[in-house]
């Protein structure tokens, strides 16, 4: 008679991670800034926001927002005009320029160009000549230093080879490929028909450069056996950089979304699964874990910055350059110059007619107070580094940091005794897998969350 066995229990393989989500993670921003923009201001300080521009001498960086898409993907969360008429962009480039030139009777534009990024909506949804019109009016109008990095996002249906030889051609260092996925399954529930040959083809037209992937986890169909082909298939495309971004579902904002619905999204306990399993990937394809949600190459230079204690936030994410002065231009840009943050208008009809006009579009606006600046450094350390030292906090704001952040190492208690936070003499810093909820040890220091915080994602 044969020996039975009895089953052998399944091994939940994210247990301990589930744990930890399951009694800690909350929603919390993701920290572009602080405050965060739901704090800026229509009735800002106008006049002293003025005056820091005018004031301010430290190097520059730009990012230039082209909203335009030829059509809408069903998980798009962007600020996006659909337009099919590529002649709009015409118009759209005199008026960044022009927008620029507006900012200039603000602000000294010939300090050192450290940083250019254009993002959208799809920058390459510009006809070449129009790119190429806006690259050299960026580069008459700014002194861009000699290793200035120029970025732009790229959605990979949007060019062929020739289009990506002439984006090279124009002086792009690093290529942003917004990918989400490469799944026949998932691409088609999401609305996005973009084929692994086109991701291909782009990325072979790119190689040899710094190219970052962007992915995206949370989407319907997704399996963790997806996701993980999904990566592999990246890394073989040679990515030497991933940002890999939980899929924000907020149909009440974007009606649009609800066209996934039918094809079910996963629940939070499949979601961290995903996240979990193209992190598993990732890390065992040789990426190096970047700030929360970046993987790069060692040799890639966000992983170098992060090693050096250099890796920075701003509004455009993680950056090896994010000590600049940023001038937003565009629709829905936003800016952060000294202690200000402005966020232009969010209609192009508006923001035309202020630039027309000569006039900032400036709807709203913040300029921090110095209690906010130390919050946000520390909230900052924490996003990029894990960890906010309490020595280098004392040199740079001549403070106390346990005096001064009396209450929210309190907050922090619970974490702490379940090993997920360390706070000590040195400093306080992520411990164990407490990564999975380092926003919510960022956002015990944020002292406008409050009510607030039900409006932000969750933090897997
Ligand atoms: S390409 Fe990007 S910005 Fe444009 S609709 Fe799709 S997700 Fe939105």
């Amino acid at each position: 008679m044969p020996l039975s066995h009895p089953p052998l229990p399944e091994v939940d393989h994210w247990a301990p991670a589930r744990d930890i989500v399951a009694r800690f993670a909350t929603t919390a921003p993701r920290y572009t800034s602080y405050p965060t923009a739901p704090h800026f201001r229509e009735d800002a300080p106008w006049e002293a926001i003025h005056a820091a521009w005018a004031k301010a001498d430290g190097p520059l960086g730009v990012y230039a927002h082209v909203p335009y898409c030829e059509r809408r993907c069903l998980y798009c969360g962007c600020h996006v005009q659909i337009a099919r008429d590529r002649a709009l962009g015409e118009t759209y480039v005199d008026d960044l320029l022009a927008e620029l030139d507006v900012l200039g009777r603000h602000t000294d534009l010939h300090r050192q160009l450290e940083v250019v990024a254009l993002g959208g909506g799809t920058p390459t949804w510009l006809a070449r000549p129009d790119l190429e019109r806006l690259v050299q009016g960026l580069r008459a109008r700014l002194q861009p230093s000699e290793d200035c990095e120029w970025s732009i996002e790229i959605d990979p249906r949007s060019i062929d080879a020739t289009e990506a030889a002439f984006v090279r051609a124009l002086g792009f260092g690093r290529i942003s490929l917004g990918v989400q996925d490469l799944d026949p399954d998932v691409l088609a529930a999401i609305g996005r028909p973009q084929t692994a040959a086109q991701v291909e083809a782009v990325a072979a037209a790119f190689a040899g450069m710094p190219l970052n992937f962007d992915l995206m986890y949370g989407l319907p169909r997704q399996t963790e056996a997806s996701i993980r082909r999904t990566v592999r298939q990246a890394v073989g495309l040679g990515a030497t950089r991933f940002a890999v971004f939980g899929y924000a579902h907020v149909p009440w904002m974007r009606t649009h979304q609800r066209g996934m619905e039918r094809f079910g999204l996963p629940d939070d306990q499949a979601r961290l699964g995903l996240m979990l399993a193209a992190r598993e990937a990732l890390l065992e394809s040789g990426y190096v874990a970047v700030g929360l949600d970046h993987y790069a190459l060692p040799t890639d230079s966000l992983a170098v910055a992060a090693e050096q204690g250099r890796l920075g936030r701003n509004f455009m994410g993680y950056s090896d350059r994010a000590e600049v002065d940023l001038l937003g231009i565009g629709v829905s840009a936003i800016g952060g110059v000294g202690e200000t943050f402005t966020a232009n208008a969010r209609e192009v009809r508006t923001w035309r007619e202020a630039v027309h006009a000569g006039r900032v579009s400036w709807e709203r606006g913040l300029l921090r107070e110095p209690e906010d600046a130390r919050r946000g450094w520390v909230i900052m350390r924490l996003m990029c580094d894990l960890a906010a030292d309490k020595a280098a906090y004392r040199d740079r704001f001549d403070r106390d940091f346990d005096a001064d952040f009396d209450a929210a190492r309190a907050t922090l208690r619970p974490l702490v005794e379940a090993g997920l936070c360390i706070d000590d003499e040195q400093s306080v810093r992520v411990a164990g897998e407490g990564w999975l909820v380092a926003r919510n040890i960022a956002a015990a220091f944020d002292r406008h969350l409050g009510a607030a915080g039900a409006r932000y994602s969750r933090t897997v």
